[in-house]
């Protein structure tokens, strides 16, 4: 530290240079100007023409040379002397201010972790712990989000009687994870299900744990799980769970030891508690791809939320409760406004509300009109464009005729199963956009037919973007993926290609870690392998033209369905099978 003051204070150090050096410097005429005081002769260095010694400063010691200022003299460098005083600056820089320094951030650590324990209670968990009359929230605050809401209905019975559940002999979930992208709502639902169920909620969040000494992240999750067990029934929530549950020991450095202990932790207070007591792990994350898996065993997450953006008249009921308290113009209409805002979470639209009132309070009005809300949403909307949580108009539409593709390929071939859903509600991280099939039956058998019909489905969304648009976006390439990966499989394990005949060219299910390290072992030589690709780009393919052929037959049908479900955002199975029924009609 001592160090770095001086740096700063005295600029970049040449370091100190012998007496003779520093004549010799003179004489080169390198000196650019020196300032010597009763000890020290301190200077810079001039900058060299070309450019490779840039400007430096030197120290030397000074010795008693009567010689010295003629010699600056003559060669015309600038030079002062000192007053004492640095002696008294010297001091207070190298004492008194580091000195102050350590003394704040000893009383900030103090100040942190409690005057009374000191260091001793590092370990005593930051679980902030909710009285019962601060969780003012129900179920009634939270809307949109009605699936969630049902499934964790469960909890909150359990919660409220235990003893019913545990007579009976069930099984009580140990933890619960609520997943869904920033702002729709998790951590208001965790208070909602305590304040619902009137039993304490501990509260901490995931990046509180990964604290700067190891093993205190640990001693708290060991805290808090003692407290819970004090407190039963209630709800220990550890919000943003990714910021301590990402997966373990892939750094070869050792890692981050920290973390790692704190989850083990964790994992060890789950495995070890008995769910009958009646506490409830809840947590909440937006990034489930990154847990370690490890939290998803049966016994600790094992049961997982979706929390989802809601739809149309999710907003609409997410606009209507956040405008309770305030004074609307009569002429708002909520619904308009949820229809103008697609793809807002929860907290967007809180924020609009927000806004909207500032903004009629900065004009001095009595009431918040539509024109405020119109300005607040596009305030909110650039925020959200910057950090690309939203998508565009053309964006929206090519999504829209990509899921209709899918639906539509999928509603042609007769194997397939059926469309359950269509939606265009970007739902986790990274679709923007799906289709939902269910099948009809469980499946353990697939012919080649059904097979290519799922490929022509997975196609579907792109030939449909190719159609309507003439062009193709980077949205199906998971869909693309999925499609290749099949028809693989058709040639090497399934042994459905005609050319290459009934051959299995490698084993599945191969050790996962294998494939990692050594690379899949190839059973065939590289002329086999290079048919194998063209057999899968083949069948790829042909069920592209194929898949073509259908939707070219009902582009009027891609373009009706598509703008349905720009309005409406979800397309069910009866609305869908009603609209293409009508359009069936229609042609005959
Ligand atoms: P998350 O934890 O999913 O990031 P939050 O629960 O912190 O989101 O939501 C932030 C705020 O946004 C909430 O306090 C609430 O005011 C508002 N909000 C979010 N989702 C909803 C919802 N479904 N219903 C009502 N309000 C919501
Ligand atoms: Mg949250
Ligand atoms: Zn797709």
């Amino acid at each position: 530290m001592l160090v770095s003051l001086h740096t700063y204070l005295f600029g970049p150090v040449a370091g100190s240079i012998s007496y003779s050096e520093f004549k010799r410097l003179v004489k080169e005429g390198r000196v650019e100007s020196c300032q010597i005081t009763s000890s020290l002769i301190r200077g810079t260095i001039k900058e060299d023409e070309i450019g490779l010694q840039k400007k430096k400063t030197f120290v030397t010691a000074r010795v008693d040379d009567p010689e010295l200022v003629k010699e600056l003299e003559a060669k015309g460098i600038k030079y002062s002397g000192d007053y004492e005083s640095t002696g008294i600056q010297k001091f207070l820089f190298t004492w008194i201010i580091p000195i102050g320094i350590f003394f704040l951030i000893w009383r900030f650590a103090f100040k942190k972790f409690g005057p009374t324990g000191g260091v001793m209670s590092f370990g005593r968990s930051k679980g902030k712990l909710y009285a019962q009359e601060d969780l003012k929230f129900s179920f009634n605050d939270v809307a949109g989000i009605d699936e969630a809401k049902e499934e964790l209905s469960e909890v909150v019975e359990f919660l409220r009687t235990p003893h019913k559940f545990t007579n009976l002999g069930g099984k009580i979930p140990k933890g619960v994870l609520l997943v869904g992208a920033p702002g729709t709502g998790k951590t208001l639902l965790a208070k909602a299900v305590a304040g619902e169920a009137g039993v304490p909620f501990f509260s901490i969040s995931g990046s509180e744990f990964v604290e700067m000494f190891v093993g205190v992240g640990a001693a708290r999750v060991r805290d808090m799980f003692n407290q819970a067990d004090q407190k039963a029934p209630c709800i220990i929530f550890i919000d943003e769970l990714d910021a301590l549950g990402k997966t373990r020991g892939i750094n070869p450095i050792g890692g981050h030891d920290e973390r790692e202990q704190t989850l083990n932790q964790l994992l060890v207070e789950m495995d070890g508690f008995d769910s009958n007591k009646g506490f409830i792990i809840m947590s909440a994350t937006n990034r489930p791809e990154t847990l370690d898996p490890a939290l998803l065993r049966p016994g600790r997450f094992d049961r997982q939320v979706v929390v989802d953006r809601p739809d149309l008249n999710g907003r609409e009921a997410i606009l209507r409760i956040h405008t309770k308290g305030v004074k609307l113009d009569t002429n708002v209409n909520l619904k308009s406004i949820a229809a103008m805002t697609p793809g807002f979470v929860g907290a967007d639209l809180a924020n609009i509300v927000n806004e909207a009132a500032l903004l009629a309070a900065r004009r001095n009005k009595q009431t918040v009109g539509t024109s405020e809300i119109e300005e607040a949403i596009e305030r909110v909307m650039a925020g959200l464009e910057k950090k690309k949580r939203l998508i565009n108009k053309k964006e929206k539409e090519i999504v829209a005729h990509h899921e209709c593709g899918h639906a539509l390929v999928a509603s042609s071939l007769s194997t397939t199963d059926k469309v359950k859903k269509i939606s265009i509600i970007p739902r986790g991280v990274a679709a923007l956009g799906y289709t939902l099939q269910l099948p009809t039956e469980d499946r353990y058998m697939m012919t080649k037919v059904e097979l290519v019909d799922r490929i022509s489905v997975l196609l579907g969304g792109r030939v449909a973007e190719e159609l309507i648009f003439n062009e193709v976006s980077t949205g199906a390439q998971n869909d693309l993926e999925k499609a290749s990966d099949i028809a693989r499989r058709m040639v090497k394990y399934y042994g459905m290609s005609d050319k290459l005949g009934i051959v299995t060219f490698e084993q599945e299910n191969k050790p996962a870690f294998l494939i990692g390290a050594l690379g899949p072992k190839k059973e065939y030589s590289e002329e086999t392998a290079r048919e194998i690709d063209l057999e899968v780009k083949r069948i790829v393919d042909e069920t592209y033209r194929k898949t073509k052929e259908i939707l070219e037959k009902k582009k009027d049908m891609l373009i009706k369905l598509a703008k349905t479900l720009m309005e409406k955002e979800i397309i069910e199975e009866e609305e869908l099978e009603k609209i293409l029924n009508e359009e069936k009609e229609k042609k005959n």
